[in-house]
């Protein structure tokens, strides 16, 4: 392909600045409703925020609704996308097509509710309503505004069995669930499969993805009792374990026999150094979380000499939507878990 058709495929043309990176790159997109040829606009109806970046932005205004609406819609108006500059990442939104470019060749006709799977990280984002209807205290948010899709922005329709809330959320984490399956596949003989965070949402989908490929020993690490006892009640996993994720040794001592395969699906720091301690000689670490560290992974894992494959976790694998709903629609221990976090 000629570079300036790779050009608009990938969204160069909307970035403002720096000029020359990649719209996930940018600081700067431009939002501007109108589309080109192969573009598609969409009318916004809800975000999903990223873990990760609700996170932190609820821990740096203390809780206060009021102040991280605010901060929300500072980020989507400075930088034309929401892109948290503390954690990087995003999210994903659900809408409306409204307009679909002649040449665009994503399928998608107007009319069409979708979820963008593409990070919003790399999506022009105008928000219309200045976040009225949004209290500021869960990741969802429900939103008026214009979204674009390039030529290389997948979008899956939304399904019309599962509530739209719940399809976002899974929609959110689908990534999660493909990887793991893939890591479990490519192991050999039913490797043993610890993940971080096993009652969130990727970390459950992890969880029953791993069921499906036929893992061997599965181990849930959770942060409190509470979560154990909604873990247990799932039935996802054969040991549901207690740890701060953010403890090695305290990780490394509830997993007990270091297993072939960790997935860290925290959305909190500091769990690098515990997913390679409790990974065998030879193992696999997925690091799904955003909140990872490259540097704290890759020199944590030099420092205790361990011999682990790092993956980071590509939040694209093909046939990453359906897998995820799919395991969503058929696990009642997954929907147990998932629908309460989105009801919330
Ligand atoms: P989630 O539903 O909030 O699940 C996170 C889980 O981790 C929760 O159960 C949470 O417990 C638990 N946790 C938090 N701190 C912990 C600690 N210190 N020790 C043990 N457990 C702890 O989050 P999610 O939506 O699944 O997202 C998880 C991660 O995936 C985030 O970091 C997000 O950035 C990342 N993500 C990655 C991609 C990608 O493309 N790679 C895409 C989407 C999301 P509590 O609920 O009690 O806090």
């Amino acid at each position: 392909m000629a570079i300036d058709a790779l050009h608009r495929t990938l969204g160069v043309h909307r970035v403002l600045e720096p000029p020359g990176v990649l719209p996930q790159a940018a600081t700067r997109l431009d939002p501007d409703p109108r589309i080109g040829p192969d573009e598609v606009r969409i009318a916004v109806s809800r975000l999903n925020l990223d873990a990760a970046s609700f996170r932190q932005l609820s821990e740096a205004h203390g809780g206060d609704g009021d102040a991280v609406r605010a901060a929300v819609l500072g980020i989507v108006e400075s930088r034309g996308k929401m892109h948290n500059p503390v954690t990087g990442s995003g999210g994903m939104l659900v809408g409306v097509v409204e307009e679909v470019g002649p040449r665009s060749p994503l399928g998608l006709v107007p009319g069409d509710p979708v979820a963008t799977l593409v990070s919003l990280t790399l999506t022009p984002l105008r928000i219309t309503d200045g976040l009225a209807r949004w209290d500021g205290r869960g990741e969802q948010v429900p939103t008026s505004g214009t979204a674009i899709l390039f030529a290389r922005s997948i979008a899956a329709v939304l399904p019309d069995d599962v509530p739209q809330q719940v399809a976002l959320a899974v929609l959110d984490v689908c990534g999660a669930p493909a990887a793991t399956e893939r890591v479990v596949h490519r192991a050999g003989h039913r490797p043993s499969v610890a993940v971080l965070g096993a009652a969130g949402k990727s970390g459950c989908l992890s969880l029953a993805a791993a069921r499906d490929a036929r893992a061997g020993r599965l181990v849930g690490v959770v942060r409190d009792a509470t979560e154990a006892t909604a873990l247990r009640a799932a039935g996802l996993a054969d040991d549901v374990v207690v740890a701060d994720a953010t403890d090695p040794l305290a990780v490394a001592a509830a997993v007990g026999e270091p297993v072939d395969v960790t997935v860290v699906c925290v959305d909190v720091p500091g769990a690098e150094h515990g997913a390679v301690l409790a990974t065998a000689e030879g193992g696999t670490v997925v690091f799904f979380s955003m909140a990872t560290s490259f540097s704290a992974a890759a020199l944590g894992a030099e420092g205790m000499a361990a011999d682990v494959t790092m993956l980071v976790g590509n939040g694209y694998t093909p046939g990453h939507a359906a897998l995820a709903l799919d395991l969503y629609r058929r696990t009642p221990g997954v929907r147990a878990l998932i629908d309460p976090r989105v009801a919330r």
